[in-house]
This record gives C-alpha cells, structure tokens and sequence, in this order.
C-alpha cells in the first residue's frame, strides 16, 4: 500500500507522518543545491567538506566517508578528486599503509564550509520558535526513528548513544558513563565525538 497514493495517504495518520517526512527530506536537498551552485560545487562535494571539517582525520577515509553517505568508494573518490583540483583539500598518506589516505581541509577549504555550513538554516530558525516541550517530543522520536532506522540497516554509520559503549540503560534512566552524567531524552547524541562502538 503506497503513502503515495492519496486516497490511502489521507485516510491514515501513519501514511501522512511519513509522507511528511519525505516532504522535509526535499528540504534539505533543496537548500543544498542552492549552496552548489552559488559556489559551482555539487551537494556531496559541499557535504564532504562540511564532514571533513567538522571530523576527526580517522573518518576523513575514502572508506569511511562512502559508508557515511552511503555511496560507493569510486563515487566518494570522484568527488575527493575534484575537490583536490580545486586545492580545497589534501590528502594525506598513513604512514603504516601506504594505499590508504586521510583528508583535511586546505584553508580555501575551511573558507567555503564557513560561507556554506549554514544552509540548513531556515529549518534552525523555525526550529528554534518552538517550545521547549515540543522540541523535546520531536527530538525524542526523530532519535528513535534514527535508531530504528539503523537496526535495519536502512541508515549505515551512527555515533548515537544508543549504539555507544559508554552507554548504559539503569532502570530506563539513559546514562553516558564516560561523561559520567544522566542523559535526559534533549542530552541523547546522534554524532558524538567521543562515541565508540559497543
Ligand atoms: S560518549 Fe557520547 S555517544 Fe557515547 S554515551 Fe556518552 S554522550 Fe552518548
């Protein structure tokens, strides 16, 4: 039964929820190619560089970044070929494998993620006019549609607490035992830079 299909769409809340949500998937894709063009870069080039940017160099390999975006090793090395033309970024060879590379920014790089990071801000500002209790419902249920989405492997990497080694669940309370702190339902991550795999 399609959610695409009207007449089932609008006779069903779930249909419409999820309908709605591939509506807010055009958003970013949207506002992505505006950025592109401006800067005469296609929207994994610009996703790349805002990642690369914002990552440590172990999640800055051709392998890393392909499982990240779900696209393929020659794509993502297409896109990081393009990019170096263009002296946006270096790649930098491990010394214990020589096939193998990490990528950091060059400072045109660092430039173009400054001018182009914030293109998902339109979302942010009418995020941001919401109350306090209705963020917390929304981000309870987007990090649980992640999760959910994760253990069927329909979305690849996620450094979110739940998949995280330091994460412990004491009588429903969440707890992150490396910030050794209680995680309410706002503190939970879905990109956290000290995760580790469980
Ligand atoms: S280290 Fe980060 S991802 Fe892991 S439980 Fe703590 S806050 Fe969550």
């Amino acid at each position: 039964m399609s959610v695409f299909n009207l007449d089932n769409q609008n006779a069903s809340l779930d249909n419409k929820i999820v309908a709605g949500l591939e509506r807010l998937s055009q958003v970013f894709r949207i506002l992505l190619w505006e950025k592109a063009k401006e800067y005469s870069l296609s929207p994994i080039q610009i996703q790349l560089l805002i990642f690369i940017q914002h990552h440590s160099k172990e999640k800055t390999t051709i392998s890393y970044l392909a499982q990240e975006f779900n696209f393929t090793k020659p794509t993502i090395s297409d896109a990081i070929k393009v990019l170096e033309q263009k002296k946006l970024i270096k790649k930098y060879t491990d010394n214990t494998d020589t096939r193998s590379y990490s990528i950091q920014l060059t400072i045109e790089g660092g430039k173009i993620v400054t001018q182009t990071e914030n293109y998902a801000n339109p979302l942010t500002t009418i995020i941001a006019k919401a109350n306090e209790k209705d963020k917390v419902v929304l981000w309870q249920n987007i990090s649980t549609l992640i999760i959910k989405l994760n253990k069927l492997e329909v979305i690849s990497v996620q450094r979110t607490c739940f998949n995280c080694k330091h994460y412990a669940n004491q009588n429903k309370i969440h707890i992150c035992n490396l910030l050794n702190q209680k995680l309410d339902t706002k503190d939970i991550r879905i990109d956290c830079m000290d995760f580790e795999y469980s």
